[in-house]
């Protein structure tokens, strides 16, 4: 059993799984507080699910993509299951976390999104280094990093660590404007003049339906 949010069908907004017809399954509960949340009726709202009533309602849409978001996915044990039963069945699987809590149990099949917090999102530190360890470099379920930029100094707090960690050569990075604090042009531009080997990320979704829509 899993405290799941909402599961729902829509187009893959994010990551380079972007574009795709995917079913979200998103889970109750977080451990962070970020500043520009946008899903904070994921910290209590939900019910249990069994795995049967999850992976009958998932039939339905009839998509090869799943993405498991949150709240914070990896603060249920019984996720790792879930996520091992849909791997099995074919599906490409993608999970994002805020990488607070630990990958080392993730089915290496899956496509991991680390959402690194900057010091603007009011979380920053909460990332765990062993997770860079963990990270896989390669195949298609290659990890890929993402940042919320609010500002320059979070531009620049995000550039640092890539270098640091040396995530601009072995991974997909991608760099993400925070709605209503940066635009996007102001990223795309600096982006440009710095030479960032990153990729500009916009969140497709909230282009194509009100940024506020909920389920989408
Ligand atoms: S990690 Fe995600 S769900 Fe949790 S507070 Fe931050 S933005 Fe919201």
């Amino acid at each position: 059993m899993i405290k799941i949010n909402e599961i729902f069908y829509s187009i893959q907004g994010e990551s380079t799984f972007a574009g795709n017809r995917t079913v979200f399954i998103r889970t109750t509960g977080c451990n962070l507080r970020c500043t520009y949340c946008d899903t904070k009726y994921s910290y209590y709202e939900g019910e249990m699910w069994s795995f049967e009533k999850i992976l009958q309602q998932i039939k339905e849409y009839d998509a090869e993509y799943i993405c498991i978001t949150g709240g914070e996915p990896l603060l249920q044990p019984e996720i790792h299951k879930l996520i091992n039963i849909l791997c099995d069945l074919g599906h490409k699987v993608s999970l994002e976390t805020s990488g607070s809590k630990s990958i080392k149990h993730v089915d290496p099949r899956v496509k991991i999104i680390l959402d690194v917090k900057t010091p603007d999102s009011g979380a920053a530190d909460s990332f765990l280094l062993e997770n860079i360890d963990f990270s896989s470099e390669s195949g298609p379920a290659s990890t890929e990093y993402k940042f919320v930029i609010s500002s320059e100094n979070d531009l620049n707090w995000s550039e640092n660590f890539c270098r640091q960690h040396d995530l601009l050569t072995k991974f997909t990075v991608l760099f993400s404007p925070s709605h209503g604090q940066v635009s996007e042009k102001w990223l795309a531009e600096r982006i440009l003049q710095k030479k960032l080997k990153v990729m500009l990320h916009l969140q497709q979704h909230k282009y194509i339906w009100l940024p506020t829509t909920r389920g989408v």
